[in-house]
């Protein structure tokens, strides 16, 4: 066998058996942009045996300030990010089997990409996939490490079926579109995502060679301010996924989608949320957008699409027949 695991198997807790462990191992990377482009290369060249990396997105110039996987050429040549993952990664180390897929996770889907995986790795920037992974994980008994990185600041924890509180504990609900800040409205340094990802590496490694030193508290980063916290999370009692009730893998709180053919536009559903409040949207969306809305609507324009926004959470995306699309658009500039 190469020698190219020795600086990792002279780290004497993982060594020559933790080495093998993790070469048998098979983890899910569910999102490849900053966290999962960080997480994906670990993992290959930590020499994990199979590694799936799922993303429904492409390669746009404002990636590259934090996503290492990817360059220039990938967006000349329109690659799909799992795509371009793949083929960089594969360059990286043959030995690993590297398997990137093109899609848009949704409750239809998750089970079949998910269910002989040893651990989830969430490289998301949404709440309602991680609420559906967090189903997923508890319900088919894999552990899975969360991550999230906005602004300069971070925060991830793993969930482990059984033993430890899970995301739902953790964050009951869809959080109100007002809070949920995304990287396309509050912008995100690339320390963030790339401390957090390497945290949620390392809780990976000891998940899948058995350590003890597994963590069961949240640990929250900001890079900016140079701090670093770990917090307890409790179990709720009355937390439904702990008690075995999947309701976003049984629909409950899905966004759903409607094509609009007659019109060229989505329209995207989302059940979850409680009412929007149009003027916080509005200054969320100002730096980047030309917004506008009085009491019924709420207008902007990005990437050529109209998006219409009504105060239940509706949305109508303009230029578009594309589903996935509008619910990626939906998830970036609304929140989900
Ligand atoms: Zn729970």
């Amino acid at each position: 066998m190469i020698d190219r695991y020795s600086r990792q198997t002279l780290f004497s807790r993982i060594g020559e058996e933790g080495q093998r462990k993790l070469g048998n191992s098979y983890v899910v990377v569910i999102g490849c942009g900053a966290l999962g482009t960080i997480i994906a290369t670990s993992l290959v060249r930590a020499g994990v045996g199979k590694v799936r990396i799922l993303d429904r997105d492409f390669i746009e110039y404002h990636n590259l300030q934090r996503q290492v996987l990817f360059d220039e050429d990938d967006i000349r040549k329109q690659l799909p990010k799992a795509i371009a993952a793949e083929r960089h990664l594969k360059r990286v180390n043959s030995s690993v089997e590297i398997e990137g897929i093109v899609a848009d996770v949704n409750l239809t889907n998750i089970g079949r990409f998910t269910h002989d995986a040893d651990l989830i790795l969430d490289g998301l920037d949404n709440f309602e996939t991680r609420f559906l992974i967090n189903d997923v994980s508890l319900k088919h008994k894999i552990p899975w490490v969360y991550g999230g990185a906005i602004a300069s600041r971070g925060m991830t924890m793993n969930i482990i079926p059984g033993e430890t509180p899970c995301f739902r504990c953790l964050v009951s609900m869809v959080p109100d579109p007002e809070v949920v800040l995304t990287c396309d409205t509050a912008g995100v340094i690339s320390p963030a995502p790339f401390i957090v990802g390497s945290l949620q590496v390392a809780e990976a490694m000891k998940i899948l060679i058995g350590a003890k030193e597994i963590n069961r508290d949240l640990i929250v980063v900001d890079v900016w301010k140079g701090t670093f916290q770990r917090v307890k999370v409790t179990p709720r009692k009355d937390c439904p996924a702990c008690r075995g009730k999947y309701e976003f893998l049984d629909g409950k709180f899905r966004v759903r989608t409607t094509s609009l053919c007659a019109q060229n536009a989505v329209q995207v559903l989302n059940s979850g949320l409680r009412a929007i409040s149009f003027k916080e949207l509005a200054a969320r969306l100002q730096p980047i957008a030309e917004v506008s809305y009085n009491e019924f609507t709420l207008r902007f324009t990005m990437n050529g699409h109209e998006v219409v926004v009504f105060p239940d959470g509706r949305a109508i995306i303009g230029n578009t027949t594309d589903k996935s699309l509008a619910r990626g658009l939906y998830a970036k500039y609304i929140g989900t």
